[in-house]
């Protein structure tokens, strides 16, 4: 897997790749890769395109008190993992080259978007997600950009931003991948402690019982809220910061649960923020 540090290799590494004909399909990560990272590689290669991913912490996305500074990182273990699957070129910019004035005077922001779910425990979380998604499009300039259904809320702001900022890239959004007891990868939780870890588990059983609730025929989304806070606060270590029935495209709460309508949670697990979310079936 070729290496890019700085904006100039990568431009001559997109520009290498155009004039190879190619197509050009990007992964935005900030690394400590894990399965679920690799399955968006795969998705990417299968667009029978060139394949950029880039590692980048983005301290524009976090709070104050938040753990920008602990994030888990390792470029080495990220370059290896990456080689292993179809990653053509690796991005790995340091904070100073994508914000050589220390930050970004302009924002990509998305009121009544941004300030739902997340955006609510997270304030100009995702302006910051949004803005460095819009500087690395620029850089970029991929056909395809593939996100994760995981982070629900991004990827809609990311395909609302494309639409209405009129990027020239198609948004593709792979599921979840899980762990066999059904806990979403995340680079996050290698800071679950083993009865965390176990714990954690909660998110995703109260998912499933909304699930089977909606399926057995209960299509009252208040309903449902209550049915899977019910499964969380089984386990009182995991505390909900949101556990909510939405509309898929609006986050709006949704009143009445259809096909398509989404649950989605936050949740604090000793000192680990954990989200997950459900599409009804
Ligand atoms: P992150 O490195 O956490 O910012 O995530 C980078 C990309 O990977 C985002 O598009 C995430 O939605 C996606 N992602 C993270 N975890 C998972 C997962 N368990 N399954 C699928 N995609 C994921």
């Amino acid at each position: 897997v070729k290496r890019a540090h700085t904006r100039a290799e990568l431009r001559s590494a997109v520009r290498g790749a155009r004039q190879a004909g190619r197509r050009i399909a990007f992964v935005p990560t900030m690394g400590f890769l894990h399965e679920g990272h690799l399955r968006l590689f795969d998705r990417a290669a299968a667009h029978d395109a060139f394949v950029i991913a880039s590692i980048f912490v983005n301290p524009l996305q976090f709070g104050p008190g938040e753990d920008f500074e602990h994030y888990p990182r390792d470029a080495e273990r990220d370059a290896e993992l990456a080689r292993g699957r179809a990653v053509d070129l690796l991005f790995t910019p340091g904070v100073g080259e994508l914000y050589p004035s220390g930050g970004s005077r302009v924002l990509v922001v998305a009121p009544g978007l941004s300030d739902r779910l997340c955006g609510e425990f997270r304030p100009g979380h995702f302006d910051g997600v949004l803005t460095v998604v819009a500087k690395l499009f620029h850089l970029v300039e991929p056909d395809v950009a593939v996100f994760g259904q995981k982070d629900m809320q991004q990827a809609l702001l990311i395909r609302r931003m494309v639409v209405d900022l009129d990027f020239d890239v198609e948004i593709d959004v792979a599921p979840t991948v899980r762990e066999v007891d059904g806990l979403a990868l995340s680079s996050r939780n290698v800071r679950l402690g083993e009865s965390e870890r176990r714990d954690a588990v909660a998110l995703h059983d109260a998912l499933q019982a909304a699930q089977s609730a909606f399926a057995g025929g209960e299509h009252d989304a208040g309903q449902l809220e209550k049915i899977a806070l019910a499964v969380l606060a089984r386990t009182p270590a995991v505390r909900p910061q949101y556990l909510e029935a939405v509309e898929p495209e609006t986050l709006e709460r949704a009143r009445t649960a259809r096909a398509g309508t989404v649950i989605a949670i936050a949740a604090i697990v000793g000192g680990t923020r954990l989200i997950d979310n459900h599409v009804l079936t």
